[in-house]
């Protein structure tokens, strides 16, 4: 009310509108960012990264539609951005993973070893959920990890 009675009366008043502008600049900056932003955000990289590591199916030798094959589901928080349980698997492997998933079994078993193939399986199942701060943590080393295997492709 009182607003609609100013600005009617200084209708010309330009600095009045800048200054609301810029005075809201700095308090958005301030807001958290959410987890579920972090999450999105980690999601494309571990697929980014995984890819770019290594470069083709693992189970096939595919180059076409590679994707992030989840060893163990993505649903299961405390692996869900492992680079462990995550490899490159093309489309077709990846899906065939979902309701046949002997091949990758084998493969991680053969790749990982007993110990190791026991621990993840452990890790997949166990109740280790990241905090907020690891979350942010895990993407900023991510986004490092990116950038320096961007830097040797270029290279090569
Ligand atoms: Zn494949």
């Amino acid at each position: 009310m009182i607003k609609r009675r100013w600005n009617s009366t200084f209708k010309s008043s330009k600095p009045s509108r800048l200054k609301t502008r810029t005075h809201l600049r700095p308090v958005r900056k301030t807001l958290p960012e959410s987890e579920a932003r972090i999450k999105q955000d980690l999601i494309k990289l571990t697929s980014l990264i995984v890819r770019m590591r290594d470069k083709a199916c693992v189970l096939c030798g595919s180059t076409r539609e590679l994707q992030n094959g989840h060893f163990w589901h993505r649903d299961l928080p405390p692996t869900e951005f492992c680079l462990v349980n995550c490899n490159a698997l093309c489309a077709r492997c990846n899906n065939r993973h979902e309701y046949r998933p002997e091949r990758y079994t084998e493969w991680m078993r053969e790749k990982l070893g007993e110990i190791e193939f026991d621990r993840l399986d452990r890790r997949a199942h166990g109740e280790t959920k990241l905090s907020y701060i690891e979350l942010w943590d895990l993407r900023e080393t991510y986004k490092l990890l990116f950038k320096e295997l961007n830097a040797i492709r270029e290279v090569a």
